[in-house]
């Protein structure tokens, strides 16, 4: 019979026990643990990958705990700029969208560009003006404001640097998120979604709305979402590299996902981790750093919320 299962993500970093009050842990393996459950349920149902990862992700868009959606981190100009990509394996149909602002959950907007356009990728004004004609309402800034979120702003705001929201300060938060499903039928599906790293500007754009680098999706082979310094993720192309050692070099998922994580991208000085799944519903979610947030099920009695190492 075929196994289904998922695998949902909400940042890596240098998460150290201990760092975090018991309460803390237990709101972020909550909201970690809301996801999963409303992903799970799509594909219990019947429902199809992609549909999985769209719910998972919204439910991480939708708490403030989470570099994504509401709670995303602040730009140099004090405002909020979203990337999100979404990629079905079966049909290799993909969408995303990035800096765009006010929109309440992005993943639905990539979801729509896949959808309801003839593009992949829509940025900035265009992906708004797009996300007009489709009716979206706006949140104003005061819904995406998270008060930790602007003090980590606050401590760089007048330098030319910018940092994931991964510090080694206590209490720090971290964050994009993302999911890999496999349905029933044995397709898959990955979604990714981000405010990208606090105190950007010039228009940056990291890995996680770019297909291949952040996030990607083929039956042939896995499904994956990254989390990690972006411009090291998209440099390595992180994702699709798992996919073609599974490809290519016939590697199972465990191995192809480990090489790339513990080996190639550090190789390079990126530091993160992803999350993937491949057809038979397998799921791996190896990191780099000193955690993960990051959960998974699956209908072979496999079922993990985890942080640390
Ligand atoms: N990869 C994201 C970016 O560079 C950041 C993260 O994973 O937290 O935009």
């Amino acid at each position: 019979m075929q196994t289904f299962s998922i695998a949902i993500h909400g940042g890596a970093g240098t998460l150290v026990k201990g760092m975090m009050t018991p309460d803390k842990e237990k709101d972020y393996k909550k909201a970690l643990n809301n996801s999963l459950t409303k992903g799970y349920k799509i594909l219990e149902s019947g429902g199809t990958a992609i549909d999985a990862v769209e719910i998972a992700v919204r439910s991480l868009e939708d708490s403030h705990l989470f570099n994504a959606g509401k709670g995303s981190v602040f730009t140099a100009d004090e405002s909020h700029e979203m990337d999100a990509s979404i990629m079905d394996g079966k049909t290799l149909n993909a969408g995303a969208v990035s800096l765009i602002t006010g929109i309440r959950n992005p993943i639905t907007l990539a979801k729509d560009v896949m959808e309801k356009s003839e593009h992949v990728f829509l940025a900035g004004d265009g992906a708004m003006q797009f996300a007009k004609q489709l009716n979206y309402s706006l949140e104003d800034e005061t819904y995406f404001y998270d008060e930790l979120r602007h003090q980590q702003w606050l401590e760089i705001k007048d330098t030319d640097n910018f940092q994931l929201d991964h510090s080694l300060k206590k209490d720090s938060k971290f964050g994009t998120v993302g999911a890999v499903a496999c349905d029933k039928n044995g397709n898959i599906a990955a979604a990714t979604s981000t405010g990208g790293m606090t105190n950007k500007k010039f228009g940056r754009v990291g890995d996680s709305p770019m297909i291949g680098a952040g996030n990607y999706a083929n039956n042939k082979t896995c499904a994956v979402s990254c989390t990690g310094s972006g411009e090291f993720f998209i440099r390595g192309v992180v994702a699709y590299d798992v996919s073609c050692l599974m490809e290519y070099k016939d590697m199972n998922l465990e191995d192809a996902a480990n090489e790339v994580i513990n080996k190639r991208i550090l190789e390079i000085g990126g530091d993160g981790g992803l999350i993937a799944v491949d057809k038979q519903g397998n799921i791996s979610m190896p990191f780099n750093t000193e955690g993960m947030y990051r959960a998974c099920k699956s209908s072979a009695d496999k079922e993990e919320v985890s942080i640390y190492k």
